[in-house]
């Protein structure tokens, strides 16, 4: 089997090599990862500007794009046809809203567009964190998934607790199926003024507590537990688009 790998934290990442060394058992690894950090830069995808690529080792590639550049470039150019895409261990988790910005997430998502089963793998990031057991979890699915063959078009999205979630009470064995559930932010703008007199700004704040519904994604890391939510690509709000057909549009008739 060829395991294709990306992330959006760097190819020098801690979580990536974690990764890369745990699942070399279950075929031939290789890495096209960022050559520097892309987090939170969504499905970007790099078309106004050429792409350089740099072999840091056999099998392993810094790619100067973003995490679907990368797995783009894995699949059609820099490896053998991969049988599955790993991307991650994030450095932190994509919960909820936040596959809609995560590169990790991105990089899985580039892979199912092209009918390759693809996972997302993310783990609460601080001091002491240990990776060891997202990328067991991941070994895990991956060799379950040899049985059980997910739809095209599926991502399984997985997050572990990090060191502020593990629970001393929880076997770090212990997982949940779950579905996306929220992530909240504190809304936050931070204008400042650079040496030149002109304002500039950081958006976005720190997590917010949240009441997290049971069964999903954020319930399980706050509760010390894995998490593995299925995704689909189809966006389509299906129980929306049976009441449309109410709407009237003036001047249009819907066929
Ligand atoms: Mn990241």
């Amino acid at each position: 089997m060829n395991i294709l790998l990306t992330n959006d934290d760097g190819v020098r990442a801690d979580g990536l090599s974690v990764l890369a060394s745990r699942l070399s058992d279950l075929g031939t690894v290789y890495v096209v990862a960022p050559d520097r950090e892309r987090s939170c830069t969504g499905h970007a995808f790099t078309m106004h500007d050429p792409l350089r690529v740099d072999r840091v080792a056999p099998g392993w590639y810094a790619v100067s794009g973003t995490p679907a550049d990368c797995v783009y470039l894995g699949i059609f150019e820099l490896c053998p046809t991969p049988d599955l895409v790993v991307s991650g261990i994030n450095h932190g988790y994509n919960l909820g809203s936040d596959v809609f910005y995560s590169g990790t997430v991105a990089g899985a998502v580039e892979a199912a567009l092209h009918d390759i089963p693809a996972i997302a793998v993310s783990m609460g990031y601080g001091p002491g964190v240990d990776f060891g057991p997202a990328a067991a979890l991941v070994h895990a699915l991956v060799r379950a998934a040899q049985s059980h063959r997910l739809p095209e078009g599926t991502v399984l999205n997985v997050n572990l607790p990090g060191p502020a979630h593990v629970r001393p009470e929880v076997p770090r064995h212990h997982f949940m199926w779950t579905r996306l559930g929220q992530r909240d932010y504190h809304k936050r703008v931070d204008s400042r003024t650079d040496p030149r007199g002109v304002t500039y700004y950081w958006i976005g704040g720190p997590p917010q507590a949240n009441d997290d519904p049971p069964g999903t994604d954020a319930f399980a890391v706050h509760s010390g537990l894995g998490s593995v939510t299925p995704l689909t690509l189809d966006l389509t709000h299906h129980d929306v688009l049976s009441t449309l057909p109410t709407w009237q549009l003036t001047g249009f008739t819907a066929i």
